[in-house]
């Protein structure tokens, strides 16, 4: 997961910049400040309560933050990672963010600070006054609202300095410049974490060649379940025998087998750049598997793919195949190749559903020769690298 925390005072574009920083990374944002709002306008318990804080420009109570913080983070367990912003803003808040992190196994990567000077923040918030239509953009409340930060949010700050984690940035400068050394922050970042990449496509689509073609160009190492099951049944083991047989009857190997062999790659992979996953996550149940696994590993899918190849291509392939010496153990017969094409509609097609909502999936003609997929693919992976480092 990538989690960041936005930090500044009132006036200093967090808002603006997290805009940004949700679409380019995929994360799920936390406003305190909005969901405040929506709580007021919506006159919950909560919102009343609230009411003539925010109205005064004075900080909610750490209570009041922490109910709606954690029914919030509780609610989006799955996405890439959080971007926090307005909190935490006291001492308090930062130690409920830490025990948060902690809660759902991952920590916060960093707290971006946009530094802006005290004048500079009440200028823009005046501006901003003029159209935002907020309660508290008037000049005696944004005093107040400074004299907060800077009494009780500043403090925060050293928090993070103490554990290495505070990246400062320059918020004085145009809104395009600041969101360029964010990025830079951002990049730095993730220069450490994982490039996980899924590979979708029926079977026949060409998947495992590309796939593994691709984890070499990349240095990325190919998770894929299917070659794993078969080496087991190569080796013979106890395991081996009932993967054979599930084979045998044309249906899906049991989670249990799958996820104990998954977990032995990614532990057994050190010093890897990321994944490529082929055939798995093949269920619902799958890439929830995933996300807990990669969760486990302080990572994250950062990107999806699919081949796509027409439906009577993918059986003339899948045919051909099953005449060769590349034939797998469930290309035997036609029967089971249909079963195969089913079990991907009914089973897999809605995984990817899913991920095309959370992650956005990218889609590539498969119909091609090898290189002409392998480049088309290569580029979207190419790319995402980039934007990831
Ligand atoms: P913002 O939209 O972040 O400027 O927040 C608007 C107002 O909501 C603040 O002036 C506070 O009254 C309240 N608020 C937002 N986030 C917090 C927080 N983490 N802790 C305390 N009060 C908050």
């Amino acid at each position: 997961m990538l989690n960041i925390a936005l930090f500044g005072p009132p006036g200093a574009g967090k808002g603006t910049q997290s805009e940004f920083l949700i679409k380019e990374y995929n994360l799920f944002y936390i406003s305190t400040g909005d969901i405040l709002r929506n709580e007021l306008a919506n006159e919950t318990k909560l919102g009343l309560e609230a009411k003539n804080i925010i109205a005064s420009g004075g900080l909610v109570s750490d209570e009041i933050i922490v109910q709606i913080i954690e029914k919030t983070i509780i609610n989006n367990p799955f996405s890439n990672g959080f971007l926090f912003d307005g909190f935490p803003r006291t001492y308090i808040q930062a130690y409920i963010l830490e025990g948060l992190m902690i809660k759902l196994n991952t920590s916060l990567n960093c707290l971006i600070s946009l530094e802006v000077e005290e004048e500079e923040s009440v200028t823009r918030l005046l501006n901003r006054g003029k159209t935002s239509g907020r309660m508290d953009d008037n000049e005696t409340v944004i005093r107040n609202r400074l004299k907060e930060y800077y009494d009780k949010t500043l403090p925060v700050l050293q928090f993070y300095k103490d554990k290495g984690v505070l990246r400062e940035v320059n918020g004085n400068q145009i809104i395009e410049k600041v969101t360029v050394d964010i990025k830079d922050v951002i990049r730095e970042e993730l220069k450490n974490s994982l490039f996980n990449v899924v590979l979708f496509g029926y079977p026949g689509s060409g998947r495992g060649t590309q796939g593994k073609a691709l984890a070499e160009k990349f240095g990325l190492e190919y998770v894929a379940t299917g070659n794993m099951l078969d080496e087991e049944i190569k080796k013979g083991s106890e395991i081996g025998e009932k993967i054979q047989e599930i084979y045998d009857n044309g249906l899906l190997v049991s989670d249990e087998i799958v996820v104990q062999l998954i977990e032995k790659k990614l532990e057994e992979s050190k010093d890897v750049k990321g994944f490529i996953f082929k055939g798995f996550p093949r269920t619902l149940v799958q890439s929830y598997i995933l996300d807990g696994l990669l969760k486990k590993h302080g990572s994250f899918i950062s990107q999806v793919i699919e081949i796509e190849v027409p439906t009577l291509d993918l059986i003339s392939r899948l045919d051909a195949r099953r005449k060769t010496d590349d034939k797998r153990p469930y290309d035997s017969e036609t029967s089971k190749i249909v079963q195969r094409l089913a079990d991907h509609q009914d089973k897999t097609v809605p995984v990817i559903e899913k991920y095309n909502e959370q992650h956005g999936v990218k889609k590539i003609d498969g119909r091609g020769t090898f290189e002409d997929v392998f480049d088309l693919i290569s580029n979207e992976i190419k790319s995402g690298m980039q934007n990831m480092r």
